[in-house]
């Protein structure tokens, strides 16, 4: 046994006696590497080992919450917790009931890509920064490695005990392309769940990613306008992540009167063909856990079911406070933070459509790949797609420099008139909220086609 598994003991003997309608502990002990370049020089490289953990107290409907990095001061930091929580509380509290798990899922890491030596990572990256250096016209370049392993301990004053661990990989590279004092940029972004060998052999697609960048330095700009668009995946992916997700997370419907009326139950959202998941039950991807930072069993919640809204995204106190099932989903980044509501891996699930059926009757529209950036203000969104080529009679045709999508999303989700059966998980993205990012998350899609889109040029 582990140092902290046997301060994790015996802290689960003495929970209770603490004078707090409930009290949670999560220790952690992680391992972590990193490597980056910019341009051509090598910008950071090394290792981190972290250990610590935190106390999360309720009294009468108040959080006291504190973390530490010594785990032999913790009888003194749960005391901490609770005075926080008896200073603040003054209505009842409100936590959705659970069953007590006790549950030791990890023993041994199989996947820990921290062990890899960083030797070894290393000489990929020079690699791969040599392709991208090999384009002409480059500007200049980054890349953007790293990975984790993580052993996480959760117990709480209702007898849960439960031990996981995860791993994270994760890869980002840009290639910038300038020529005649005008500047394009392209970007591949992966990901997974702690296997290094997906991140190899991945010569190739950085090759075409750095040529992209120079192709667009003589393509087109896209005249602005309405059209028919067809997403891929990852754009098509994001969307449902970023556009719709995040408001279907409860805090914040919670807390806002006006998407509270928004987001009713049962309301009409899109077509019957439309469903929206999120579910960290599917195995091995970067937002699967098998209990989240509460101690609660993961899920598969429908979101958007045959067009209709059907459910969100819930810690237990904020299903208890809107009178719902609790869906497994407070997270926390790390220890210095308190879970709140999170997405695991959200996407739209796969139609019948093939991709020639979906481009197959536009006269005049746009193919839209890859994610490069954008915002979101409550309902309205802005992404640029990455890449983005011209649907002529039916057809891919020329490739145009990067576009922007704009609209309202629930406008956007009722235009979506086609939908895949390619589905993909993209596992290259980290989600923000808060001070919390970037949480490993997966978005999924199959090709969609939405009519009536608003696009301008970057
Ligand atoms: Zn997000």
């Amino acid at each position: 046994m582990t140092n902290t598994q046997a301060i994790a003991h015996q802290l689960a003997k003495v929970l209770t006696r603490y004078s707090a309608d409930y009290i949670e502990a999560r220790l952690e002990e992680s391992q972590s590497s990193y490597i980056t370049y910019r341009g051509r020089e090598l910008d950071s490289i090394g290792r981190v080992r972290a250990i610590g953990g935190n106390v999360r107290a309720m009294v009468k409907g108040a959080w006291g919450f504190v973390s530490f990095n010594d785990l032999n001061e913790l009888p003194g930091r749960v005391e901490l917790a609770v005075k926080q929580a008896q200073f603040a509380g003054s209505e009842e509290s409100q936590l959705a009931p659970v069953e007590p798990v006790v549950d030791i899922l990890s023993t041994e890491p199989d996947k820990n890509p921290v062990v890899i030596p960083l030797a070894e990572k290393k000489q990929l990256l020079d690699e791969y920064n040599d392709i991208i250096w090999r384009t002409p016209k480059l500007q200049t370049s980054m890349i953007g490695y790293g990975d984790s392993y993580k052993k996480v301990i959760f117990l709480n004053s209702s007898g849960s005990y439960i031990e996981q661990d995860r791993a994270d990989v994760i890869l980002r590279l840009t290639a910038v392309a300038t020529a005649d004092h005008e500047v394009q940029q392209a970007v591949l972004s992966l990901g997974s769940r702690g296997d290094f060998s997906l991140i190899q052999g991945l010569h190739q697609p950085i090759e075409q990613m750095a040529q992209h960048a120079v192709e667009l330095l003589s393509a087109p700009q896209v005249k602005g306008g309405e059209y028919t668009v067809v997403l891929d995946p990852v754009l098509a992916g994001v969307f449902a992540h970023e556009a719709f997700g995040h408001l279907s997370e409860s805090d914040f419907v919670y807390e806002n009167d006006r998407l509270r009326e928004i987001m009713t139950l049962g309301r009409k959202f899109g077509s019957s063909q439309l469903n929206i998941v999120d579910n960290a039950t599917m195995p091995g991807l970067r937002g699967s856990y098998k209990y989240d930072d509460e101690g609660v069993p993961a899920t598969k919640t429908y979101l958007i079911r045959e067009g209709k809204l059907v459910g969100r995204l819930h810690s237990r106190e904020t299903a208890a406070k809107m009178k719902e099932k609790p869906t497994g989903n407070a997270r926390a980044i790390n220890y210095h933070y308190p879970p709140i509501v999170r997405m695991t891996n959200t996407y739209i699930e796969p139609g019948s459509a093939s991709f020639e059926e979906l481009t197959g009757d536009i006269k005049e529209g746009i193919y839209v790949k890859n994610w490069y950036g954008g915002t979101t203000s409550m309902e309205m969104f802005t992404f640029s797609a990455g890449e983005a080529y011209m649907i002529r009679h039916g057809k891919l045709a020329e490739p145009l420099r990067a576009v922007v999508l704009t609209g309202n999303v629930f406008t956007t989700l009722m235009n979506i008139d086609g939908i895949g059966n390619d589905l993909k998980m993209n596992q290259g993205g980290g989600c923000g909220k808060g001070e919390q990012v970037p949480l490993p998350v997966t978005n999924g899609s199959p090709h969609i086609r939405i009519r009536h889109c608003l696009v301008g040029g970057r």
